[in-house]
């Protein structure tokens, strides 16, 4: 069985499938998808895995964490992440642009 092409293309841009790009205000490489299947939200996380005390540093700082899984067939999804429940995927979070300088600094 095939699925119509305008079919498979409608669940591809629904699912939690991780697409990378790039962050519109400050270009840094970030990771994209649609995570949750009935309360979904829209993801942009950086791509980096964080260990132990990156994911605390990010939570502290208010930035949600996700787990990044990669399925049999090498498709990477972002999926929500219990804090409480240890997870063997690699965790990431949300993407935050760096600070922009300050003209007053500059000087
Ligand atoms: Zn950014």
């Amino acid at each position: 069985m095939t699925l119509n092409p305008g079919i498979a293309a409608k669940i591809a841009a629904t699912a939690d499938h991780a697409k990378p790009g790039t962050c519109p205000r400050c270009n840094a490489p970030v990771l994209r998808a649609r995570a949750g299947r009935i309360a979904a939200l829209d993801v942009t996380a950086d791509p980096t895995p964080l260990d132990l005390a990156g994911e605390i540093l990010a939570r502290l700082d208010g930035r949600l964490t996700w787990r990044l899984i990669t399925t049999a067939l090498g498709i990477q999804r972002i999926a929500w992440r219990s804090p409480s429940v240890p997870t063997a995927d690699p965790v990431i979070a949300d993407h935050t642009c760096p600070p922009q300088p300050i003209q007053e600094a500059l000087l």
